[in-house]
């Protein structure tokens, strides 16, 4: 593996147990740490008729599984824009956010989802981008999907933060449904 670099000076990282006793890439020229932390991933939980819109994923992590739209919160965005982008881009669906629903961290995983209730304002269901498939799903009809294989910990995790959001979400107007 290449030795990284300092962002501020160009130096060598090199890791070393900081005062708190957590390891850390520290510059070996000017001492910065070069600070490493979970990217953010936003997640639109859209309601649609009563029912729960899912995209099937077509990258990593997850690939072929079920799972709300979803992407890194770029630069530029906040955290409920990116919701919006990702969901337009996944789904062709425009939506408004209806409040926080959770957020998801582990620790041996470098993402943080932050998933927020929403529903759809206009757009027409359609896979897009990173989807091979979108469909909407009933509360309690969702697809029966096996754990993935891989042995990869964001694998095993994101399987675990979609099933959480299968069994506790429900839809705001079930009279629409
Ligand atoms: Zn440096």
């Amino acid at each position: 593996m290449t030795a990284r670099h300092c962002q501020h000076c160009g130096g060598v990282l090199a890791e070393r147990a900081c005062a708190d006793g957590r390891r850390r890439e520290q510059c070996e020229r000017c001492g910065e740490i070069a600070w490493r932390n979970p990217l953010p991933v936003a997640m639109a939980l859209i309601e649609s008729a009563g029912r729960l819109v899912l995209i099937r994923r077509k990258d990593a992590p997850l690939a072929g599984w079920w799972a709300p739209p979803a992407g890194y919160v770029e630069l530029g965005e906040s955290a409920p824009q990116a919701a919006l982008r990702e969901a337009k881009e996944e789904c062709g669906l425009d939506i408004a956010l209806d409040g926080l629903f959770d957020v998801y961290s582990r620790a041996d995983v470098n993402v943080l989802i932050v998933a927020y209730r929403a529903h759809a304002v206009g757009g027409a269901l359609e896979a897009g981008d990173d989807a091979s498939e979108a469909a909407l799903f009933a509360a309690g009809a969702w697809p029966q999907e096996a754990p993935p294989a891989s042995g990869k910990a964001i694998d095993e995790w994101l399987y675990g933060v979609i099933r959480d959001i299968m069994a506790r979400w429900r839809p705001d107007n079930p009279k629409e449904a």
